[in-house]
């Protein structure tokens, strides 16, 4: 007997998931080309508040519309990065289009939350190739050196800042492989303007003499 009525119940639940399921195809049917772009847009905002895993579909749909640069005022500039946890065609897809971004710009370098992508990936060209890095952290820093910044986030701002003269870093290639480099000079301020980027900071963040 309480058998039966728990089958009962069942079918009742079955039927309303159904009926639920019907529903949903109508109005997924119904969908007119405001209500796609509304869709868009909440799944652009998806990617922009988290970055997540679970945002990535949405992120590769929406592509041409994330990928732009993000300006000095966008909450995105602000926030931590996540460590990549597994390099693949996207990252690497990323990190070419990145590259992409910069030298479209006329920047000496990227790093991936200026285009709204909360993950460690940062690319570099001083004028002495490309270097792509993953994940990359700064392990050591000497002395210290005034240099003048800029950044793509920032247009028409040029300031005077102190970095280290030198610094290592380690991070992932492309490829997953672990790599140190060093840098002196512009390749030494440009790796700390960059990692900077993926913890939020800004290079007006720090003691600044502004020349413009
Ligand atoms: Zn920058």
């Amino acid at each position: 007997m309480s058998r039966k009525l728990k089958g009962e119940g069942m079918s009742k639940k079955r039927r309303i998931l159904v009926v639920l399921i019907v529903v949903i195809l109508l109005a997924g049917s119904a969908l007119s080309g405001n209500n796609v772009s509304q869709l868009t847009y909440a799944a652009k905002e998806a990617v922009q508040s988290e970055g997540s895993s679970a945002t990535w579909a949405a992120n590769q749909d929406i592509k041409s519309q994330t990928r732009q640069i993000r300006y000095s005022g966008d909450e995105m500039l602000r926030k931590k990065s996540e460590i990549v946890g597994v390099i693949d065609d996207e990252i690497r897809q990323i990190l070419n289009d990145m590259a992409e971004i910069m030298y479209t710009k006329h920047g000496e370098g990227l790093a991936a939350p200026q285009i709204g992508i909360l993950k460690r990936l940062v690319v570099i060209d001083i004028g002495e190739g490309l270097i792509k890095l993953v994940n990359p952290k700064i392990i050591k820093q000497e002395g210290g050196q005034k240099v003048r910044e800029r950044c793509l986030s920032i247009p028409n701002t040029l300031g005077l800042v102190k970095r280290p003269a030198r610094v290592v870093v380690q991070a992932l290639n492309e490829n997953g492989e672990e790599i140190i480099l060093t840098g002196q000079g512009d390749l030494a301020k440009s790796f700390c303007h960059e990692i900077d980027h993926l913890d939020g900071i800004l290079f007006t963040d720090l003691d600044i003499v502004y020349i413009r």
